[in-house]
């Protein structure tokens, strides 16, 4: 009986020294990874402390979690860089009334961030059973305005659109027109473009209709594809 109890005491200590390194390791890597470099925008750094990265990925990397790269999250995808994250949403000057639609919903880790700070995030995925276990993952955490769909993005999400902001986290050498089409007057497109190691971020500003844009980072994302089935 005293032994079991000592046993529970042990594991509940685990337990709760886990949530706390986790904490402890989510503040080491804003102070180091993000303001360490170039991320100064207030909420971005509020939501990258508060997004329980070690809950999007998967169980054998989860001590990884808050390491300055990306982690594998199977069907040979990746969830990036939590540097690379905080870049994109600072990129896109997120507001509280922003709608955001992401295409590469992936584990679902950007989506949340995003929704952290923006009213509404919509988030597209190609991979079926990603989609699926993202949207649990976020349902699980209490995400309540992140709306999930699985399909081809390069058509983004009509019905919906306008959107202040849309970002693209796979890899493609052109942007596809209809996320142009779908972006409100004002709003911010950021997009890996490129070759797999040729690859850059472009930040894309609709301003009176028309299209302006500037090459950000060098970066590397996984390729955008294109299904049949959608
Ligand atoms: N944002 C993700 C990282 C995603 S990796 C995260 O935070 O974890 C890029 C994702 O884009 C992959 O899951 C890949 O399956 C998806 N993808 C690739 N092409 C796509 C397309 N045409 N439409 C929707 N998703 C796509």
């Amino acid at each position: 009986m005293i032994r079991s109890g000592i046993l529970i005491l042990a594991l509940l200590m685990t337990t709760t020294n886990n949530g706390q390194n986790y904490q402890e390791r989510r503040e080491e890597m804003v102070k180091t990874q993000l303001q360490g470099r170039d991320i100064t925008d207030h909420e971005t750094l509020k939501a990258m402390r508060k997004v329980k990265r070690h809950e999007f990925v998967p169980k054998k990397v989860q001590h990884l979690a808050y390491t300055d790269g990306p982690l594998p999250i199977g069907y040979a995808q990746t969830i990036s860089q939590p540097y690379i994250v905080a870049y994109m949403t600072q990129q896109l000057k997120p507001k509280p009334h922003h709608r955001v639609l992401e295409i590469g919903t992936g584990s679902g880790y950007q989506a949340a961030v995003l929704a952290e700070i923006v009213d509404t995030v919509y988030t597209i995925e190609i991979v079926e059973p990603l989609g699926l276990r993202a949207k649990e993952t976020l349902t699980r955490l209490g995400y309540k305005n992140v709306i999930t769909k699985i399909g081809d993005g390069y058509k983004g999400w009509p019905e919906e659109a306008p959107f202040d902001a849309i970002i693209v986290t796979a890899g493609i050498n052109e942007v596809p027109p209809p996320l142009f089409d779908q972006l409100a007057e004002g709003g911010k497109l950021i997009i890996p473009v490129g070759t797999r190691f040729n690859m850059k971020l472009i930040l894309y500003t609709k301003i009176n209709g028309k299209i302006r844009h500037k090459e950000k980072l060098a970066v590397s994302f996984v390729p955008f594809t294109r299904g049949d089935k959608f």
